[in-house]
């Protein structure tokens, strides 16, 4: 079993957005700044051997929906498309997407795997749904959130989608997130919690909120969750938006085994 991390490209925001009031002022640091930060984008293919799964699709890069406060970057050897090229599979090859939940930065490429059997959070898709079918717009960044999927499971309860792959509940950033856990031979366990936790600030301990969850005491809930497994399954997480961790992972064409 090869885990390969898929680099997306990065988007850049105020730090604030990510660990809320990370800066501020204060009576005796009167002049602090808040600090422009760059955040990966990326997405993990797990190759079984017969077997091809992707956990996210990262951003689409024809359209900048949170272009001022959140725009995102690339180059063209960055694009999903381009990622898998460079370990010659095509978006048919793919098996099993797990979408984490449906924010733009996770689901922008949803759309090029038409063959795939999809899974995402039972919450999340009813929530979308629902929002849809009322002609509104999700709280969120739901813009690629596309529901015409065609083989899809529903996941309530933590499932195993293979020997080694659990997909977990981490609701609270979003109404529905799905985490990953894979145990891999060499490497150990990875828990890959999603947007459950940004970045090892976000994580502490204590855990720290984003600018803006779906449910805070949800969000918290979830990273206790994430805490207690790591330790039970001495696993390593591995954040989804922290460039300072990010940068130390091995990236496609190499993987982790
Ligand atoms: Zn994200």
């Amino acid at each position: 079993m090869k885990l390969y991390i898929l680099d997306n490209g990065w988007m850049e925001c105020d730090e604030n957005w990510i660990v809320c009031l990370n800066s501020y002022k204060t009576k005796t640091n009167r002049e602090a700044t808040s600090r422009w930060i760059k955040i990966p984008v990326y997405c993990v293919l797990i190759d079984i051997g017969n077997e091809k799964i992707l956990f996210d699709t990262g951003q689409n890069p024809n359209e900048y929906d949170r272009s001022i406060r959140c725009p995102y970057y690339y180059r063209e050897e960055q694009l999903l498309i381009n990622q898998l090229k460079s370990l010659h599979l095509e978006p048919t090859d793919i098996d099993k997407v797990i979408l984490s939940h449906f924010h733009d930065d996770h689901c922008g490429n949803m759309d090029i795997f038409k063959s795939a059997e999809f899974y995402i959070a039972q919450d999340e898709y009813d929530y979308v749904k629902e929002a849809l079918d009322n002609h509104q717009k999700p709280k969120g960044a739901y813009k690629y959130a596309h529901l015409n999927i065609e083989k899809i499971h529903l996941v309530k309860e933590d499932i195993k989608i293979h020997d080694h792959i659990q997909l977990i509940n981490l609701p609270g950033h979003s109404k529905g997130l799905l985490g990953m856990i894979v145990h891999l031979e060499k490497e150990g366990t990875l828990l890959f919690p999603s947007d459950a936790v940004d970045t090892h600030l976000n994580y502490g301990p204590p855990a720290m909120p984003q600018y803006s969850q779906y449910n805070l005491e949800k969000y918290y809930e979830s990273i206790e969750k994430i805490r207690n497994l790591q330790e039970r399954l001495n696993a390593k997480i591995i954040f989804s938006h922290d460039m300072e961790q990010f940068m130390t992972l091995k990236k496609a064409p190499d993987y982790y085994e």
